[in-house]
């Protein structure tokens, strides 16, 4: 059975002490109604690592970083290592966010030095692809998602594989409101599970879990979470209230 996950990309929102106040209310709320198959997992910002992993303690909730730096160390000014992601206590780490790929022009060659550091450091990996609305318009969509995970999980064995999460987040849906139809994101997950075995082999297509990403909600999550190849979410403008999370966490107990 593949594992179940909703994670919530915090992006670049909530201080320290609004951190701390948001995953005490997810506790809290993960306290009143248990899971027990789905992962939950808070990606915060960097500078709230520490202490959302301190609030988290004795909870079973994942913690995760949004980006990393593909070098162990050095003269690299504002960037954060895996090894200092690590020492806060996170265990997961976003890549290839298209916000990433967008407005710091990360590509996949930086994305694939990305994922193998993340992984050399033990670090489980949430790897994100997606089309753009120009793209799907021109019927590009698995082109697109096609060449990303080539280039991205490049020289990857299955053994890795086991430690990367792939999110499918069409860029037109990220942040707009506007939603992929149960459907459309199906046919697209269905997709990726074919083209990871052809391009990793060993079958591990079918024991990856595949997260929808774009403007899930409580009111469209149950829809897109029944479909057989989606096995969770990568929640974005969702996971910031309590509330709206925890709904998109019991739909994801309920599929
Ligand atoms: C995201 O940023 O990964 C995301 C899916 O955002 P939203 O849910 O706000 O569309």
């Amino acid at each position: 059975m593949r594992q179940k996950m909703i994670a919530g990309n915090w992006k670049m929102h909530k201080t320290n002490p609004e951190a701390v106040r948001l995953v005490a209310q997810i506790r809290a709320g993960l306290e009143k109604n248990p899971v027990r198959k789905t992962r939950v997992v808070v990606c915060p910002p960097f500078t709230a690592l520490s202490v959302v992993h301190q609030a988290l303690k004795g909870s079973k909730i994942g913690l995760g970083a949004q980006n990393l730096f593909w070098e162990e160390e050095g003269a690299y000014t504002g960037e954060v290592s895996a090894r200092m992601i690590k020492s806060t206590g996170a265990r997961y780490v976003i890549v290839g966010h298209s916000e990433r790929r967008r407005y710091f022009k990360e590509d996949e060659h930086i994305i694939n030095k990305k994922i193998r550091l993340a992984l050399k450091n033990g670090l489980k990996v949430i790897h994100c692809v997606g089309e753009t609305l120009e793209e799907r318009e021109q019927n590009l969509t698995k082109d697109i998602v096609g060449n990303q995970l080539e280039w991205d999980l490049n020289g990857l064995a299955p053994e890795d594989l086991k430690n990367v999460v792939v999110a499918y987040e069409p860029v037109w849906a990220i942040g707009t409101g506007r939603t992929a139809t149960p459907e459309q994101a199906q046919e697209v997950h269905a997709f990726i599970r074919d083209i990871l075995d052809a391009l990793i082999g060993d079958q591990v297509g079918a024991r990856m879990t595949i997260l929808y990403g774009g403007s899930v909600k409580p009111n469209n999550a149950a829809g897109l979470l029944a479909q057989p190849d989606i096995d969770g979410a990568l929640v974005g403008g969702a996971c910031l209230k309590a509330s709206s999370f925890l709904k998109i966490i019991q739909a994801s107990e309920k599929s």
